[in-house]
């Protein structure tokens, strides 16, 4: 998760007396903002002159336009993406004594965000293809006390929501998906964030749509929850001097908003060009001893990371790294396997594809600026890499 810094992302200066190629990072946020600087500039200063920071127009403005973006009634900007799962479950009243289904193989945040409302997180193993939620399982873990799923759109590709909404249904239990590495992923022509009771986003700047700092959003299709989401990130506040609920200070601020504004219209050009990398990788690394992630029919990805599986993963990633090319591992301890979360019953049990996916997986660079040169860069060295070793 962690984001590399700027002087690191940098590119090299040309140079004649060396040769070696520049550093392939996991994401290029200076080059990003290239693209951008002069509008994001005016748009932060112009916030700072109307010294307008906080619920102004500007978040109402994004929230209007990241809504219709999803295809989602309502849109709430919050302090970040796990202040956003948070509040969604507690806009649902979920809370100590209720139990909500999450995946095993995620980022720890779907867990705490369970937990800040009070209420004990049962996993369920991913499926071994999508690497999402599986379905069968998530039906079997469900008990009188279950009263929330969370989908994680885990690496960009949504969860099966056909079937995943139709148990929902059956057993009353509310959905909020975890659409932190899925702004503008589809299913059915339907994009996260429009299908669950409530989806909770981050704007972390990493993600594919990412903020100047930390920053969130849920959407929703109910008016009575968006209304109550507004309060909650407001102190509870219903009028000036009025509180109605225990509420919390994690709105997202106007100067976020804005830059997220400018951004925002980009989103589907940077999907395009993950996508564009995604799929040159699969040409490229077909013939190697690797699992490539899969695309799943009626979905549309939009690689948050791209993710191959190999036995060799530590030995590859060393490789990779020496030869100047940045990769991840999301994630290598599961939640189960944290200490906050050892006396919880719920983690108690096995996770095996978890467990597998936690030794096997790589994140490659795929982020929107790199390069094709660069991603067959990439695809050589793991080609060296593989003729090396076997
Ligand atoms: C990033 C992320 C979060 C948390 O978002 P923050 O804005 O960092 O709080 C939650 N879930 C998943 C799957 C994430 O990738």
């Amino acid at each position: 998760m962690n984001q590399e810094s700027p002087a690191k992302t940098r590119r090299r200066p040309p140079s004649t007396a060396d040769s070696t190629p520049a550093p392939i990072q996991m994401i290029d946020l200076v080059a990003q903002h290239r693209t951008l600087a002069s509008q994001t500039e005016q748009a932060v200063l112009r916030v700072l002159a109307e010294g307008q920071f906080i619920l102004g127009r500007d978040l109402a403005r994004f929230e209007a336009s990241f809504a219709e973006y999803c295809g989602a009634r309502h849109a709430v900007g919050v302090s970040s993406g796990t202040a956003a799962l948070a509040l969604a479950l507690r806009a649902h009243g979920i809370g100590p004594g209720d139990r909500v289904l999450v995946p095993a193989h995620t980022f720890i945040a779907s867990l705490l965000a369970v937990r800040y409302v009070g209420a004990t997180p049962v996993l369920v193993d991913v499926d071994e293809v999508s690497y999402t939620l599986d379905i069968e399982q998530t039906a079997a873990a469900i008990t009188n006390r279950t009263r929330a799923v969370m989908p994680v759109h885990l690496y960009g590709q949504m969860v099966d929501m056909k079937p995943l909404l139709a148990l929902a249904r059956r057993h009353d239990l509310v959905v909020v998906e975890d659409a932190a590495q899925a702004h503008g992923a589809e299913y059915h022509g339907r994009r996260a964030g429009s299908l669950g009771h409530c989806a909770g986003f981050s704007f972390f700047p990493s993600k594919n749509l990412g903020a100047a700092g930390d920053a969130g959003l849920v959407t929703t299709r109910r008016a009575d929850i968006a209304e109550r989401l507004r309060r909650l990130r407001n102190y509870g506040r219903t009028s000036h001097n009025d509180f109605a609920a225990l509420g919390f200070n994690e709105r997202l601020d106007n100067i976020q908003a804005a830059v997220l504004q400018i951004k925002l219209p980009h989103l589907d050009a940077w999907n395009d060009r993950r996508r564009q990398n995604a799929a040159l990788y699969h040409d490229l690394l077909a013939d190697q001893p690797v699992t490539l992630p899969t695309e799943l029919p009626a979905r549309r990805h939009v690689y948050h990371q791209y993710v191959i599986r190999t036995d060799r993963r530590d030995a590859l990633m060393d490789h990779l790294a020496r030869e100047g090319i940045a990769s991840g591992v999301h994630y290598p301890k599961p939640p189960h396997k944290q200490r906050v979360f050892e006396d919880l019953p719920a983690t108690r049990g096995r996770y095996p594809v978890t467990e597998r996916l936690a030794r096997e997986v790589l994140s490659l660079p795929v982020h929107e600026h790199l390069q094709s040169h660069e991603v067959r860069r990439v695809a050589r060295e793991i080609g060296r890499f593989f003729k090396k070793v076997s």
